[in-house]
């Protein structure tokens, strides 16, 4: 299961949408398990927000063995700095692990008309498949259509789809096989 906990308030609707692509993404029910704060601990002296803090702060949810966290937060957040420098960060998870934040500031705003609601909620879907991609174990993609491609690649559409190509999509169904045996 897919649980995705908000750390401030969200638009419900969104959330059903969301919803929805996971499962359609993943073929693994998935819900909105709620909101907790944003862990103040997790500041940086920048502003942003320490990406593991947050997971490692963050008041606990009630989960099962198998089950695949997503936080969803406005706030920036940074992660540790690679041999590169720090990569833009648009979601932290721990690799193979059980959790991700995603952060939704640098989505591009939702707007109120239907087209601008519509195009939030599909690069919405996009990163958070992204995110809990990285939970099952895909690492970034070269095709560009596939939501594994990396979030800052300027090889992005403007308006990525929120799809896995086969090769990501057949790992993934792998790797959730593997963990219900
Ligand atoms: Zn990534
Ligand atoms: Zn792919």
């Amino acid at each position: 299961m897919i649980r995705i906990v908000t750390l401030e308030p969200y638009d419900p609707e969104d959330l059903a949408a969301l919803s929805r692509t996971l499962f359609q993404a993943y073929g693994l029910g998935t819900e909105h398990a709620g909101s907790k704060p944003l862990p103040a601990e997790a500041e940086t002296n920048d502003g942003r927000y320490d990406a593991a803090r947050i997971l490692s702060e963050v008041e606990p949810i009630k989960t099962f063995a198998d089950d695949k966290v997503l936080y969803l937060t406005s706030a920036p957040i940074r992660v540790k700095p690679g041999p590169l420098g720090e990569p833009p960060s648009w979601c932290y998870a721990v690799f193979g692990g059980d959790r991700a934040v995603l952060s939704t500031g640098r989505i591009p705003a939702r707007g109120a008309t239907e087209a601008s609601i519509e195009d939030y909620r599909q690069r919405l879907a996009r990163e958070a498949i992204h995110s809990v991609g990285h939970l099952w174990e895909l690492h970034h993609c070269y095709d560009p259509r596939c939501a594994m491609h990396p979030s800052w690649s300027p090889n992005l559409p403007e308006h990525p789809e929120q799809h896995l190509c086969t090769f990501c999509r057949e790992k993934s169904e792998r790797r959730i096989r593997m963990s219900k045996t």
